[in-house]
């Protein structure tokens, strides 16, 4: 009996030892790997972090975390670390259901990181940063204007070529284009929404949907018209699709490489 006590509490002793450090363990390779995502995904911007502070090539360090890993949903859209930007998972490919209550992975931005990406539209310092692109030369063929940091205008230009291979019925829902720049806040959010940056692309408005069109219902209930085919496309040049969040925008895709190179299908 008193054998049989020793062993089991021997157990849990050791199943405490052997489980304490390897979850310590586990939560640090899963912060650092997020943040060796976002490093790897602004190479011109980024140089390194070390777990608790970003590095800039142009010198600035940013701490990565703001201490409150507890904050509810409304104050990580208002106020998110750049860890809390990294924290929802973003997954690549067909959806297999719709998102779960309050599953917007990329709505969570942390504010000072994307001004000193991108800059600051109130002070006109991201349209500096902007050039024209020819969207769907072949389909619609007007001028858009995006920004060229990161590679963005470029990234675009290619998701157009490969949108221009697609069936005419499929295209469609990329054209006319809503809207590129927007410099104010996101309604529900009171921040800057990537369309501040020059970083996001709102497609044809007549097949989109968004959740603050529906009737004020609970669960949220979800709607989408845009084609996988062009989900895919974006997805494939590193930007988020809207209609992947529980607060579906399915118009909106975002230049967010660091979501969808840490994404899973
Ligand atoms: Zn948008």
């Amino acid at each position: 009996m008193r054998h049989v006590r020793w062993s089991c509490s021997s157990a849990v002793l050791i199943a405490a030892i052997v489980a304490a450090p390897g979850h310590v363990r586990a939560a640090d390779a899963e912060t650092t790997a997020r943040l060796d995502a976002l490093v790897a995904a602004y190479p011109e911007a980024l140089a390194r972090h070390d777990g608790r502070t970003l590095f800039w090539r142009d010198g600035t360090a940013m701490a990565v975390s703001d201490g409150r890993p507890d904050k509810p949903f409304k104050e990580l859209l208002a106020n998110a670390s750049i860890l809390d930007q990294l924290r929802l998972p973003y997954r690549t490919g067909r959806l297999d259901a719709p998102p779960g209550r309050d599953d917007d992975p990329g709505r969570f931005r942390n504010e000072a990181f994307f001004k000193t990406m991108y800059g600051d539209c109130t002070k006109s310092e991201v349209q500096a940063r902007m050039v024209g692109i020819t969207w769907l030369p072949k389909s619609w063929g007007k001028r858009v204007f995006v920004t060229r940091v990161n590679g963005v205008a470029e990234k675009l230009k290619a998701v157009s070529d490969e949108i221009e291979t697609l069936p005419a019925e499929i295209r469609k829902a990329a054209y006319p284009i809503a809207g590129v720049l927007a410099c104010r806040p996101v309604a529900d959010t009171g921040r800057m929404s990537m369309h501040g940056y020059g970083a996001a692309i709102d497609l044809n408005l007549d097949v989109s949907d968004y959740w603050m069109w529906q009737r004020k219902t609970d669960p949220i209930p979800y709607k989408n018209r845009m084609p996988q085919e062009i989900v895919d496309v974006f997805e494939r040049h590193g930007f988020v699709w809207g209609g992947k969040w529980y607060h579906y925008d399915t118009m909106h895709f975002e230049y967010r490489p660091e979501l969808v190179r840490a994404g899973t299908k």
